[in-house]
C-alpha cells in the first residue's frame, strides 16, 4: 500500500513518522518547507482545561486524552530522532482584575469543579503568591497545575529526522494540485502537472485543506484560515515569570529558551499574514495589564500563523466514503496538544484497517448533510 500525506505541519509529519514505525510505505508532500506554517508560529500550550468552555465537553476529552499520551510520543520522537523534548508542567493560572472578570471565571471554575476536574480558586493575594509578577490588581484566580507546555519548534525537528530515519521520503517544494479520485476510491494526485499513484491520500494541508482540487463538494472540508499574531519577548531580570498567566484575552507563556509569549490574536483575516499594528497594541497593552513588568522587555520577534478552523471548531480526523481518502485537518486552537492522538490513532486505523473509537464523532461525514 503507497500512502502519500499532503501537508508537511505537525500533523502530517507526526501521521507518517508513525504509519513509518509500523512499516507503511508513505511520502509527504509539502508545498513549502516542512514544519513552517501554523505548526511553528504556535505557542505549545498543552492547555485542555484552561482553554475549555462550557460547550466543548467532548473537544476536552480528547484533548485531555492527548495529553495523557504526550509522554509516549516524545519518549518515541526520543528513541526515533535522538531529540529529548520535554513536557514542561508549568501550571497555568487565570487572573481576574474586575468583578466582571471574577464572576465569569468563578462560574468556569464551578464548571470545572463539577466535573471533577483538580482546579483550585485562590484570592487575589494566594494568586500573587503562585505568580509574583501578576499586577496586584489581581482579585481572583483559577490556578490549573495540570495543563502543560511544549517546544513545538524543537518537535518538529525531531519529526522531520524521525520520520527520514523510518524510512519515509519527504518531498518539499512539491504542490499538491489535485486529487484524483475514479469510481469511489482515490487513484492517486497531481503534483507539478503530473500524475502520480498512490493508494491511500491523507489530506492535512491544514487552513488550505479546501482548496486541493478533485474533492467532491460534499467531501471539501470546511476548514478556514484563524489569523494569529504572537510577539516573542526576551525574558531578563525585570520579569522572570514562571507561570502561564492566561489573562482576558491574552495569555503570557514564558518558554525553556527563555522566550515570553504574549499571544494571540484571533481573526477572521483570510489568507492575510501581515502582522499588524492595531493586535500587537493590543496584545501588548492587555499582556501589560497582567503582568506590567513586562514593560521592558526586548522584542525578539513576531510570529503569524492560520490556525485551520473548521466549522464547529472540532478536529476533522478520519476516513470517508471514498476509498483510500483520509483527513487530518481542521485542528484549529489545539493542534500541537491533539498531535498525539492524531498520529496514534490515525496511523493504526490505516495500517490496520480498525477505526478509532477514540475518533469517532470527528470524521468528516458530520458535515455530509451540509453545504460549504
Ligand atoms: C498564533 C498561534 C498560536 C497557537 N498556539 C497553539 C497552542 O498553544 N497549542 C496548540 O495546541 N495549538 C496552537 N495553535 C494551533 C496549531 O498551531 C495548529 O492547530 C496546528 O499547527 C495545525 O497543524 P497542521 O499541520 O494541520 O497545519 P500547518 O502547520 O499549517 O501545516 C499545513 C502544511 O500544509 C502545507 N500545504 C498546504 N497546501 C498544500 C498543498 N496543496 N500541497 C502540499 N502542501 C500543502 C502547508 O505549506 C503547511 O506546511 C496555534 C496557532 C497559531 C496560529
Amino acid at each position: 500500500m503507497n500512502t502519500v500525506i499532503i501537508g508537511g505541519g505537525i500533523i502530517g509529519l507526526s501521521v507518517g513518522w508513525q504509519l513509518a514505525r509500523k512499516g507503511v510505505n508513505v511520502e509527504i508532500l509539502e508545498r513549502s518547507k516542512a514544519g513552517l506554517s501554523a505548526s511553528r508560529a504556535a505557542a505549545g500550550m498543552l492547555a485542555p482545561q484552561a482553554e475549555m468552555g462550557f460547550e466543548d465537553i467532548e473537544l476536552f476529552y480528547l484533548c485531555r486524552k492527548s495529553l495523557e499520551m504526550y509522554p509516549r510520543f516524545t519518549d518515541e520522537l526520543f528513541e526515533d530522532s535522538g531529540i529529548k523534548v520535554e513536557l514542561e508542567r508549568t501550571g497555568c493560572i487565570l487572573p481576574g482584575f474586575d468583578r466582571d472578570d471574577t464572576e465569569r471565571l468563578r462560574r468556569l471554575y464551578d464548571f470545572r469543579e463539577k466535573i471533577g476536574l483538580p482546579v483550585l480558586w485562590l484570592t487575589g493575594s494566594e494568586a500573587r503568591e503562585v505568580e509574583p509578577f501578576l499586577s496586584p490588581r489581581c482579585t481572583g484566580a483559577i490556578w490549573i497545575e495540570d495543563d502543560a507546555q511544549i517546544n513545538n519548534r524543537l518537535i518538529l525537528d525531531a519529526l522531520k529526522t524521525a520520520f527520514i530515519k523510518r524510512g519515509g521520503k519527504l518531498y518539499e517544494e512539491h504542490e499538491v494540485e489535485q486529487i484524483n479520485i475514479t469510481g469511489g476510491k482515490v487513484t492517486g494526485l497531481k503534483v507539478h502537472g503530473k500524475d502520480l499513484e498512490f493508494d491511500n491520500i491523507i489530506v492535512a494541508a491544514g487552513s488550505w485543506s479546501k482548496q486541493i482540487k478533485g474533492l467532491p463538494d460534499n467531501l471539501l472540508p470546511p476548514v478556514r484560515p484563524v489569523k494569529g499574531q504572537i510577539i516573542n519577548l526576551r525574558l531578563n531580570e525585570s520579569c522572570r515569570i514562571t507561570k502561564v498567566v492566561r489573562a482576558p484575552d491574552v495569555y503570557l507563556l514564558p518558554k525553556s529558551d527563555g522566550r515570553l509569549i504574549i499571544g494571540a490574536s484571533v481573526e477572521e483575516m483570510g489568507f492575510d499574514e501581515n502582522p499588524t499594528a492595531g493586535e500587537i497594541f493590543r496584545l501588548l497593552e492587555r499582556g501589560w495589564e497582567a503582568v506590567p513588568s513586562i514593560y521592558d522587555l526586548p522584542i525578539e520577534s513576531i510570529d503569524v500563523g492560520l490556525r485551520p478552523g473548521s466549522r464547529d471548531h472540532m478536529p476533522i480526523v478520519g476516513d470517508s466514503e471514498i476509498n483510500g481518502l483520509y483527513f487530518a485537518t481542521g485542528h484549529y486552537r489545539n493542534g500541537i496538544l491533539l498531535t498525539p492522538i492524531t498520529a496514534f490513532e490515525l496511523s493504526e486505523w490505516i495500517a490496520s484497517g480498525n477505526k478509532s473509537e477514540a475518533l469517532s464523532g470527528f470524521g468528516i461525514e458530520r458535515f455530509y448533510k451540509e453545504t460549504v
